[in-house]
């Protein structure tokens, strides 16, 4: 159900401690840990504690965790010293989501270009 761990969800097993995740920042309802691909000097994912499949979901359902979320991003960059960085939420298979527990994407540390692929 939405909100609880789901026993299958990769990202749900790395909030329990289940899986190795290379952690730079926790709060009561978010962890923020670095990229397995990173796809950028930094790469960094922040996801909430709950379970949602997407951060559409998570901020229909529990908007002040979105906010939090929101501002782990914005602490990882400032922790990570980035002029600027770019903060994505990939909703949906056709939008390149594979992990379907919601997360911000932080990436940083090089030129961006626009649109993105
Ligand atoms: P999505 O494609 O769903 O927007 O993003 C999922 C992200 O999770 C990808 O960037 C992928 O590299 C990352 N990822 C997948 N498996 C793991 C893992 O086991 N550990 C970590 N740290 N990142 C992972
Ligand atoms: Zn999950």
């Amino acid at each position: 159900m939405a909100g609880e761990a789901q026993d299958d969800c990769l990202f749900c097993k790395i909030v329990g401690g289940h899986i190795p995740a290379t952690i730079v920042r926790e709060t009561e309802t978010t962890v923020a840990f670095r990229d397995i691909n990173p796809q950028a000097p930094t790469h960094v994912l922040v996801i909430p504690r709950v379970h949602y499949a997407n951060a559409a979901d998570l901020a229909a359902a529990e908007p002040a965790i979105a906010a939090d979320v929101l501002r782990e991003a914005k602490a990882v960059a400032d922790d990570e010293k980035l002029d600027s960085h770019r903060v994505i939420f990939n909703t949906g298979a056709g939008a390149g989501q594979t992990v379907f527990h919601a997360h911000a994407h932080v990436l940083g540390g090089r030129g961006m270009h626009w649109p993105p692929g």
